[in-house]
């Protein structure tokens, strides 16, 4: 099953108390288009609390399977879509941990790639990094192009802080240190939070200078004029 937010939901329609879409947009799990579906058959399954209806993908005809729970209105609606593919490229959960106008641009940037907009993925990438690096800048320094404002950071914010400070964090012992030498059992929040930072770590020191290398290696392949961004 894959969510369906409620900014795709287009009309909300409602069986007894429960809220389902009338129509909603979203990428086809069968073809990939981003399409607006349109329900049908729908129908109240009480005992479950939930709303159930068919549609079918204007472009390839295949049908897909709606699911909505929740009865106090399309606020608090949860609403699943069957089978669980055709999102080329679903965000990242990261909206409580970035700025909201940062998080909003990179939502766009995912839209744009994930209906298929190329040229548009690239403006709003460019959109985002200048507001994820002139973010980390005072703001009298804001305001210079996308190359500076990350030579700026590289050079003004101490970028290896969070590793100096997870190895004071063990050194010392404490809590996390602990945790990682086996001597204390983690409940399932501080287990979390351990895969969380391994995945972090391994993403910054081993992902990300890969990537940077191989975008470099493919703007190298196809040519690309060296802008002086
Ligand atoms: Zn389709």
């Amino acid at each position: 099953m894959r969510q369906i937010t409620h900014s795709q939901v287009r009309k909300w329609t409602n069986l007894g108390n429960i809220y389902i879409p009338a129509s909603f947009s979203t990428w086809c799990p069968h073809c990939s288009e981003k399409v607006t579906f349109a329900t049908t058959q729908q129908y109240l399954d009480k005992p479950r609390a939930c709303a159930i209806a068919s549609s079918k993908c204007p472009g390839c005809d295949h049908h897909v399977g709606v699911w909505s729970f929740g009865m106090h209105g399309p606020e608090s609606a949860e609403v699943f879509i069957h089978p669980n593919t055709g999102e080329p490229r679903p965000s990242k959960p990261i909206s409580s941990l970035v700025p909201e106008a940062l998080f909003r641009s990179y939502l766009s940037t995912v839209d744009a790639y994930n209906s298929g907009n190329y040229v548009a993925t690239a403006v709003c990438c460019r959109r985002t990094l200048e507001g994820l690096f002139q973010g980390l800048l005072p703001d009298n320094e804001t305001n210079q192009t996308l190359a500076r404002a990350i030579r700026a950071v590289a050079e003004s914010v101490d970028l290896s802080e969070p590793i100096r400070k997870l190895a004071d964090v063990l050194r010392h012992g404490g809590n996390l240190g602990a945790h990682f030498d086996a001597e204390k059992e983690p409940d399932e929040q501080m287990a979390l939070q351990m895969l969380k930072l391994l995945e972090n770590l391994i993403d910054y020191l081993h992902v990300l200078p890969k990537e940077i290398n191989s975008l470099e290696g493919l703007l190298d392949r196809d040519n690309a004029p060296h802008q002086g961004a």
